[in-house]
């Protein structure tokens, strides 16, 4: 049987299928693009593109960004869509990263215009994948790092 990576990097590419026609169509002409600051980038999904291949920037900052915009939300502000700066992955012809290690929770989150979209056999498939690829993702978290796995 495939190693969890290779399953992991597989379930994305059979999630990708499903949704490229979708975003295709929607994504050039949405009035809210989600690929905006702060972006759902951990560093676990760069480090995990780069240990395959990539050479993408740290995540630390999008991290940092998140962090400050939960505090600023905390605190009663926001920030308007049209401010946010885009994503720093998102390169001319879109994500920097490669199809099958899109970070988990940017591939998990599925926009209201996607949902409204989708015809019910693309979505009961989505919904089964998406939970196929949360058990990888926790799996390669696990072998990972030592703390989750109490070694
Ligand atoms: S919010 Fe939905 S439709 Fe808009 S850019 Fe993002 S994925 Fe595409
Ligand atoms: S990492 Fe890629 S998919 Fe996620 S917000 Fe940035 S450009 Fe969009």
């Amino acid at each position: 049987m495939a190693n969890p990576v290779d399953r992991y990097r597989s379930t994305h590419l059979q999630i990708r299928k499903i949704l490229t026609p979708y975003t295709a169509r929607l994504c050039p002409k949405c009035a809210e693009p989600c690929c905006r600051k702060p972006t759902k980038v951990r560093e676990f999904d760069v480090l995990i593109a780069n240990a395959c291949g990539c050479s993408l920037p740290s995540a630390n900052e999008s991290v940092t960004e998140m962090v400050n915009a939960g505090m600023q939300s905390i605190a009663g502000g926001s920030c308007e869509k049209d401010e946010m700066e885009p994503c720093d992955y998102l390169g001319e012809k879109g994500c920097l990263f490669p199809d099958d290690l899109r970070p988990f929770e940017c591939t998990r989150w599925m926009c209201s215009f996607l949902r409204r979209e989708m015809k019910p056999g693309d979505m009961r498939q989505i919904r089964d994948l998406l939970h196929k690829l949360g058990v990888l993702h926790r799996t390669i978290l696990d072998a990972t790092d030592p703390r989750r796995s109490g070694r």
